[in-house]
């Protein structure tokens, strides 16, 4: 089992991991006990240790989450789990996708059953605890049940299609892998919102009303046509607010939470609609997509090369090549290189984030709307005022709350 394979492997797992703790570590400490004088408007002293609280809280459930992932899988792998199952998959005697599929299958299910009590908790006691839930069981188990069949319709022939590929496809198959994973995730950003999205949440036109009017009098303004704005039923969830953009062409929507809706005025909801807009007009979503084909392209390159090592296979204790157990082994070897890949795409979205605020600036030509709605929505969702710069390299997707609120109030156009 032990190779060159295995040390970085089990190395590279190690350091990423090691480095998504210090994050955490570091974000804890950074936690700063007086309010940014930026939110004394919105914040009482009383919200502001929750918000503090809740982050604490958070990082700690998520800490523990993690080690366990971790932990199942060395146990796993060093006990020779992958070799067993292996055997027993082929025991099946089936042809090499159906194999590789009932492998997925086994994984996929086992690593679902254990992260369910982990999800509960979050639900149940972590977001319950500070008021947040209102999912009942019910809709937690639909959910599940919805989001598996989701799982089901579209994964098992994504995979067949990969393993037969892979299988049959000779040298050029990554070519034609990727080809198919891009085109079926151009397929996917315009059936998630209409056909996908809609499962779990119910999509409203805006009612007649002042919202709809003044978003009328943008939208015209902007050139986005108002049947692409709805609300949807967030609150039967959670009480946090939020706002998307989803979608290209025709099938592009801007979806508003009802819990945003229903505690905002007017003004805010127009500029965070201008920040939804500015997503649609300066193209981030086509852009988010090529940036995921590309990184895609870059995975299967890598994976058909990694096909080719015996050693890869012998470092996770299977004698046997193939196509399925290679794509567990490679996203575990390049563990490292996904770090850096997301951390550039979260990277992207910050910049893609300041590029819709400054044109919810120039389109409504107030700034300071839209602060106003980010302080009221980050002390509503207990947003962590304080992140540390290094957590934020590596994990949002948001400029912290505090710099674009500066950023907007001073109507500085980045
Ligand atoms: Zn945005």
């Amino acid at each position: 089992m032990i190779n060159g394979y295995f040390i970085a492997a089990l190395s590279g797992l190690m350091v990423v991991e090691a480095i998504g703790w210090i994050g955490e570590l570091l974000n804890l400490r950074a936690l700063d006990p007086t309010l940014p004088d930026k939110f004394a408007d919105v914040y009482d002293a009383g919200d502001y240790r929750r918000s503090q609280d809740y982050t604490r809280t958070r990082t700690r459930f998520g800490l523990v989450a993690s080690l366990f992932d971790l932990a199942v899988l060395l146990a796993f792998w060093l006990a020779g789990g992958f070799g067993w199952l292996d055997e027993v998959v082929r025991s099946f005697g089936l042809g090499p996708v159906w194999t590789g599929l009932v492998f997925f299958l086994i994984l996929a299910v086992a690593k679902g059953i254990l992260d369910l009590p982990f999800q509960i908790w979050g639900v149940f006691v972590v977001e319950e605890k500070y008021g947040f839930n209102l999912s009942s069981p019910r809709t937690f188990v639909l959910d599940l049940v919805k989001g598996l069949m989701v799982a089901v319709v579209l994964g098992v022939p994504l995979m067949i299609g990969f393993l037969a590929l892979f299988e049959y496809g000779g040298d050029a198959a990554w070519i034609y892998a990727w080809a198919a994973v891009v085109a079926f995730s151009f397929v996917m950003q315009i059936l998630a919102p209409t056909l996908i999205m809609p499962l779990f949440n119910k999509f409203t036109p805006l009612e007649d009303g002042e919202l709809k009017e003044a978003i009328l009098v943008y939208a015209r303004r902007a050139d986005f046509p108002l049947k692409g704005v709805f609300s949807i039923d967030a609150s039967r969830r959670t009480t946090k607010g939020n706002a998307f953009f989803t979608g290209f062409g025709k099938s592009k929507r801007i979806a508003l939470f009802d819990t945003l809706v229903q505690r905002h005025p007017v003004g805010e909801l127009v500029a965070v609609l201008a920040h939804e807009v500015g997503h649609y007009k300066k193209r981030h979503v086509l852009i988010a997509t090529v940036f995921s084909a590309l990184e895609m392209g870059l995975f299967l390159g890598l994976f058909a090369l990694l096909l080719e090592q015996a050693g890869l296979f012998q470092a996770f204790g299977v004698d046997e090549p193939s196509v399925y157990a290679g794509v567990i082994f490679v996203a575990i070897l390049l563990r490292p290189l996904e770090l850096v890949l997301s951390i550039g795409g979260a990277a992207l979205s910050r910049r893609h984030e300041r590029q819709a605020d400054s044109f919810a600036v120039t389109t409504t030509g107030r700034g300071d709307l839209l602060a106003a709605g980010l302080k009221r929505l980050s002390r509503d969702n207990l947003s962590n005022l304080t992140p540390h710069p290094f957590f934020v390299f590596l994990n949002y997707s948001h400029p912290p709350v505090l710099e674009r609120v500066r950023a907007l109030e001073s109507g500085r156009s980045t």
